[in-house]
């Protein structure tokens, strides 16, 4: 018997005439379960609800909003094993390694935080002649539209601000992964008051219809730099504000004279974190053309002892691709990358069966202009391109429209300090990639993004300012 999902509005459990199956990446045979395919009924019924709680949330107390975060990641602690094992068969990600209980540790960490961060008032001018305050004011109702790669933490980032600042939202989680998102939405339910957070699942067309939605009062959206483009679009209609936190393709440069050995192991999770399915992993990697040969042999010593395989089994550390689709683009990213002359030092072929597993690969001999280097590859595979001078590495690290992290990796920290000086990105790393923490803003630039999320930056982003202008 499939276990049918259900939808969450207004604090009740709902369903819908039409669902859809959700199949294990690591075994495409076994159905996961199934999700409702809500119509544009079920979206009004959702914006109803969140519009009609937020009109008594946004009156709620500082200590009210507190509370409601730190239920929350009461609640992503306290179902961690359920929520971790159901986000493991339909994403794929393993249990273990920086997988699903890594991810909902990050869900009640990323909650917690939240809730002890605020926006106080600002008392900007307090003299003879006036008392002016800066406050800070809800937006509305907020859609969060997420995608498939980390559902859950993604989904958290989305939610726990907007309600921390007086806001209710509606989720949509992406079609390939949104049971996990179903039910931890129910269990939030539980403890939250109803309509604060709702969740509605569905296809692509949902998300167009929710963000078009006359009813919505703020958008933040996670997924390509595609579909953020009509998000933006669609948000014009109501000039909608709009978080867009897009794709990206982030580079890293190994200077001259760093030693492979020691920062192979940062390397490999950097860009193979969730087997690379992640927005912020290290994409293309420049080294110095006397020391390619080394570090693609470090890397591809290291990834020896890394086992890739079903996430549901204890010890494995890498899981497959999540969807066909994906699993399909990186194939031929590969076969493009060798038919241009490029070499794989590992991997470069799928073992088959009835997965999406892809092995981890490192490809040499192959440069800017190829489409493994050109375009976000999402997926366990490193491009590692050579150079000769540094200004010119620098130059083509930052010559593409993504802009989301980059990286500089060696001995010298003045030397390192100079280049990420240089790199136009969100985030710049030194002798590390793809760390992210609550307190510290995270977004793209150029296309990968538009505002950030976390910190008191993240919150902001989810209210408007009033002023309160008082004569003295
Ligand atoms: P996607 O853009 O295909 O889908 C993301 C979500 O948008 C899904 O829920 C989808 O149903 C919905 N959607 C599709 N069409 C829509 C439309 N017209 N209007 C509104 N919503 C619509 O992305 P994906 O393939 O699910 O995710 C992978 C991408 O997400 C990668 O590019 C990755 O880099 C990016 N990403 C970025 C970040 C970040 O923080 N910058 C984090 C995670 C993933």
């Amino acid at each position: 018997m499939i276990k049918r999902y259900q939808m969450t509005i207004g604090g009740q459990p709902v369903t819908a005439d039409a669902h859809a199956q959700v199949r294990n990446p690591a075994n495409t045979e076994e159905v996961v379960g199934e999700a409702p395919v809500a119509t544009a009924g079920h979206l009004d019924l959702a914006v109803e609800a969140a519009g009609k709680a937020f009109r008594s949330w946004r009156n709620s107390s500082d200590a009210e909003r507190v509370e409601a975060c730190e239920a929350v990641a009461g609640v992503c602690a306290d179902n961690a094993e359920e929520l971790a094992t159901l986000l493991t068969r339909e994403q794929g990600k393993p249990l273990d390694g920086v997988g699903s209980r890594f991810e909902l540790g990050g869900c009640s960490a990323w909650a917690s935080y939240t809730g002890s961060i605020g926006l106080p008032d600002r008392v900007l001018e307090d003299s003879g002649e006036r008392h002016v305050v800066q406050q800070r004011v809800p937006l509305g109702v907020a859609a969060s539209i997420t995608p498939w790669n980390w559902p859950l933490i993604i989904a958290i980032w989305h939610m726990v601000p907007g309600i921390r600042t007086g806001n209710t939202v509606i989720v949509k989680p992406s079609p390939f992964t949104p049971l996990s998102t179903l039910r931890m939405v129910e269990l939030i339910n539980e403890v939250l008051p109803a309509g604060l957070v709702n969740a509605v699942s569905g296809g692509d067309e949902l998300g167009a219809e929710l963000t078009s939605h006359p009813g919505i009062d703020k958008i933040v959206f996670t997924g390509s730099i595609e579909t953020g483009k009509k998000v933006m679009a669609s948000a014009a209609a109501g000039v909608t504000p709009v978080t867009l936190e897009l794709g990206g393709n982030d580079p890293g440069i190994v200077l001259p004279g760093a030693n492979p050995e020691r920062f192979a192991e940062d390397l490999f999770f950097a860009s193979m974190v969730n087997s690379g399915q992640t927005c912020g992993a290290l994409k293309r990697l420049y080294v110095h053309e006397t020391e390619v040969d080394a570090v693609a042999d470090a890397l591809a010593r290291f990834s020896a002892n890394v086992p890739m395989g079903d996430g549901t089994h204890e010890g494995n550390v890498l899981g497959p691709l999540q969807n066909e689709r994906q699993f399909k683009r990186v194939i031929e990213l590969v076969e493009d990358a060798k038919n241009r002359g490029g070499t794989c030092v590992t991997g470069g072929k799928a073992a088959g069966g009835p997965n999406y597993f892809y092995p981890v690969t490192f490809v040499t001999d192959v440069s800017d202009g190829v489409r493994l280097v050109d375009e976000e590859q999402f997926g366990p595979v490193l491009p590692i391109i050579a150079y000769s001078d540094i200004e010119d590495a620098i130059e083509r690290a930052n010559g593409t429209r993504y802009g989301l992290g980059a990286s500089v990796w060696g001995m010298d920290e003045a030397k390192c300090d100079r280049v990420a000086a240089q790199l136009e990105a969100g985030t710049v790393y030194v002798n590390k990639h793809a760390e992210i923490q609550p307190h510290v803003p995270f977004g793209g630039i150029k296309h990968s993004g538009l505002g950030v999320e976390f910190g008191r930056e993240g919150l902001a982003a989810y209210t408007s300012i009033r002023i309160i202008n008082k004569t003295a």
